[in-house]
């Protein structure tokens, strides 16, 4: 069987079948019970009150889960969801049209927030602490400001990256937070969960080999599983066994510490071609033609998680456990 092993990984690729296995309320949400129990209480609140919900900004890399929070949150509210991303919103208008289409209580999730205009981030600041639009209508010297009412709504912003939100954006958000890595433990109950949905019944250590491979993301969790019932079927079975999930990692060429070809590109790149680092973004960006973008938000963030890489103010670093990974000799 052929499968894209290099781009296997990455959390930004799409999913099949995304919509069947989603959690829809926040007790099929598995893990972050605290964030779970403080989101219930902004939730009832704002419900009790009759009021919109303050804003939220959720923040973690790829894959964790921001995009399902948000449609849980809509679902919880029992409002609409609208959703839209940042790099879509290319001019005032854009942004105007979505927030004048909005109906009181409306959830809005924005994703990759920091990636907003500056001129377009301007336009939210009053919206979302006034629920008041201002806009320029017209051109040059006929140009004339004009302020509309919005409906109360709350808006959902996800980011990977809080660094490269500004302050005044970050500020007028009223709650946040912030989700992390897995543990292998709540990554094997969503694959169970996501197994029993799909109808193939997994082993209880069947989903624990395929947890800790899954680099602490559900979004890569429920992929593995996947290919793990295409190989299942594959070997004639209908359940996912533990001999599957070998012959599943192996194939997709995924060790037991979730790392894949481009982790390990990454990793070889800088103790060979630059003396184990540091070595800066740039530099490495062009060596492994990645984007730099690609490299700081999925491939890095796990790789420091394990203590196999470290970002120095002069560049990245292959720790000593990174050398002892790759079976390789400082
Ligand atoms: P993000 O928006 O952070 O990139 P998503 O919300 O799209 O991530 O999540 C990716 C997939 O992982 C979703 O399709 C969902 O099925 C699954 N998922 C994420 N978090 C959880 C969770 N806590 N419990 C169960 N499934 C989850």
């Amino acid at each position: 069987m052929q499968a894209d092993t290099k781009r296997f990984l990455d959390p930004n690729i799409p999913d099949e079948m995304a919509a069947s296995i989603r959690p829809h309320t926040l007790s099929d949400f598995i893990g972050h019970d605290a964030l779970k129990q403080n989101l219930s209480v902004f939730i009832n609140g704002a419900k009790s009150r009759g009021e919109a919900m303050d804003h939220v900004l959720l923040y973690g890399p790829p894959g964790l889960g921001k995009t399902t929070l948000a449609h849980i949150v809509a679902n919880e509210l029992g409002t609409n969801f609208r959703a839209t991303s940042a790099p879509m919103l290319t001019k005032q208008g854009d942004l105007a049209a979505i927030l004048t289409a909005l109906e009181p209580m409306d959830v809005l999730f924005i994703d990759e927030i920091h990636r907003l205009p500056t001129a377009i981030e301007e336009v939210l600041y009053s919206a979302m602490e006034d629920f008041k639009l201002d806009i320029m209508l017209g051109e040059g010297p006929s140009a004339k400001s004009v302020r509309i009412d919005l409906p109360p709504f709350t808006l959902v912003g996800a980011t990977t990256r809080t660094g490269l939100l500004s302050n005044p954006l970050r500020d007028r958000f009223g709650i946040d937070l912030r989700l992390s890595f897995y543990s292998p433990d709540d990554l094997a109950r969503i694959i169970v969960r996501s197994a029993n949905i799909l109808g193939t019944p997994i082993d209880a250590d069947a989903a624990l080999t395929l947890a800790c491979s899954a680099r602490g993301t559900p979004r890569i969790a429920n992929r593995l599983l996947k290919r793990a019932r295409d190989f299942a079927g594959a070997l004639g079975r209908s359940d996912i066994s533990p001999e599957t999930i070998k012959t599943t990692l192996f194939q997709l060429h995924i060790d037991g510490r979730g790392l894949d070809e481009i982790d390990r590109e990454y990793m070889t790149t800088i103790v060979r071609h630059y003396a184990g680092g540091p070595v800066g973004i740039e530099n490495l960006a062009a060596a492994l033609s990645e984007p730099a973008d690609t490299i700081e938000d999925v491939i890095e963030p796990y790789l420091m998680q394990l203590g196999f890489v470290q970002r120095t103010p002069r560049g990245r670093v292959i720790t000593d456990a990174g050398y002892q990974h790759l079976g390789l000799e400082k």
